[in-house]
């Protein structure tokens, strides 16, 4: 996510407002929506915070992680008139973590209380595994579905209908005008680590989203003058039954599926590297459409040379209006535009939003246990594209209890004293100055070099603060402890 331009740019705000990162940008676009009036989300208290997993071992690849490789297929209705979204949902997956599983988990991220409010929910039935009956409860934002015995290596098969009520919200999750914007809309399979079963609270502030690459087959129905931008691609055309449209959905290798539709929708289209490029966008957005291109193109280009190849055959750019600068998903960025910007902000929030693609996408993390893994990696990413690194020059956290590797859990549980200011400078700021720093101490033919070595390593897979920075001691061959050390990486240095 992007709050733009946070650090670099920080006298254009969303509303053009004063404040560059803070509480405000809600607030102001909580004005321009009275009907989506934005609330934070719930905050963990103290003692629901678990222990991180920013260790400073590595896991050497030993780490297992499942259930891997999940395959979703969905068939589902979106109904633009009481803005619902329901069908039927199967996902198959080997039981790779060589132990019997007696129950899974899977988050509803559309029960979080900030889309309740706006009157968005999701629920679930009819679960099955295997073809048979299993029970089930949803608390929040969890469904665990318990008394089961699955056998390690052993293939399984979970099916369920569900129904998602859209809140009328600008945001990535909704409805606002006539754009309905679905991300974090099915229910989506937990992952199970080291550390358990991941069930960390939604974080409306950044993400709390953790979940393994699988494929997905998506088939959807609605009316017939939605045009759709999705994760994936398009098989075939669409097929029309009177008022209705049937679009059926691929994709390889993600790790969660978006969708966004208006029936408003222009589109413009390019291609590099073999990935076609499209844009969407409305008549008053129709003045940002080339930025979007220009940038698609362009980013696509340089993080292919920097980091390692795009792999997907395509990406969505889609304007929107939500209270924030931008939103990640596999193959479909968010570019919120509710009032006017410059074209340089349209490009940079474009370049952020795609540099996800790579630190997320790609080099998946948990974004909820270590953020930085993605958001410092991704403003790195803008600055190397706006051609401003040095520019990346944000000053470490004061207080003793913020480090880089902060699950977001100690940024909320010191909310009271400027923790989500905090979690932005910590986080975006600090973040990539840092990254840009170790750029600088290796120098750039080696710190890229690293890079494509990082991409190689964790293509399609999950990495930590430890494994990323046992990826950059053995390709550069210098010990970097006290470098990291410096950069208020790890809390247990800082003692
Ligand atoms: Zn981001």
């Amino acid at each position: 996510m992007s709050v733009k331009k946070l650090i670099r740019h920080a006298c254009q705000t969303l509303a053009g407002g004063v404040l560059a990162f803070t509480i405000a940008i809600p607030q102001a676009a909580a004005n321009d929506n009275p009907h989506g009036a934005y609330k934070p989300g719930h905050f963990p208290k103290l003692e629901e915070i678990h222990t991180p997993k920013n260790v400073k071992h590595p896991s050497n690849g030993k780490r297992v992680l499942g259930p891997g490789h999940p395959k979703y297929t969905m068939n589902v209705t979106y109904n633009s008139k009481n803005h619902t979204i329901s069908g039927h949902m199967t996902v198959a997956f080997n039981n790779n973590l060589h132990k019997n599983l007696n129950r899974l988990y899977f988050n509803l991220w559309g029960n979080a209380s900030v889309f309740e409010e706006n009157g968005g929910g999701m629920t679930v039935s009819h679960v099955k595994i295997n073809g048979k009956k299993a029970a089930y409860i949803v608390n929040d934002t969890k469904l665990k579905i318990s008394g089961l015995s699955l056998k390690a290596n052993k293939k399984v098969t979970v099916g369920m209908d569900f129904n998602v009520s859209l809140p009328h919200q600008q945001d990535r999750f909704g409805w606002n005008k006539t754009t309905v914007s679905l991300g974090n809309w099915f229910p989506i399979l937990g992952v199970y680590d080291e550390e358990g079963w991941n069930l960390d609270p939604y974080y409306a502030y950044g993400e709390s989203f953790y979940s393994l690459t699988g494929d997905f087959d998506v088939t959807l129905t609605t009316d017939k003058d939605q045009v759709i931008a999705a994760s994936g691609t398009e098989v075939g055309k669409a097929k029309i039954m009177s008022s209705q449209a049937v679009h059926h959905y691929k994709a390889h290798n993600v790790r969660d599926f978006a969708m966004e539709m208006d029936p408003t929708y222009h589109v413009k289209s390019t291609t590099v590297n073999k990935t076609k490029i499209n844009v969407y966008y409305t008549d008053e957005q129709a003045k940002y459409a080339d930025a979007m291109l220009e940038s698609g193109h362009d980013s696509i280009a340089l993080f292919s040379k920097k980091f390692g190849k795009y792999p997907w055959p395509e990406l969505d750019v889609v304007s929107m209006e939500g209270w924030f600068g931008g939103m990640e998903y596999p193959q479909l960025v968010m570019i919120s535009l509710p009032g006017e910007r410059s074209q340089n902000w349209v490009k940079s929030v474009t370049a952020h939003e795609i540099g996800h693609q790579w630190f997320y996408g790609i080099i998946g993390d948990n974004e909820y246990d270590e953020p930085w893994l993605d958001e410092s990696f991704a403003d790195f990413s803008a600055a190397l594209y706006d051609g401003e690194l040095n520019q990346l020059t944000t000053p470490a956290p004061q207080q003793d209890y913020f480090h880089l590797s902060s699950p977001v859990s100690t940024f909320t549980a010191h909310a009271d004293e400027g923790g989500i200011n905090a979690y932005y400078n910590t986080i975006y700021g600090y973040g990539s100055r840092t990254v840009n720093d170790l750029r600088l101490k290796l120098g750039d033919q080696q710190f890229y070099k690293s890079m494509q070595t990082y991409f190689k390593k964790k293509k399609f897979g999950v990495s930590t603060t430890a494994d990323f920075i046992k990826i950059m001691e053995d390709t550069s061959g210098k010990d970097l402890s006290a470098f990291f050390k410096n950069h208020r990486v790890f809390v247990s240095d800082q003692q």
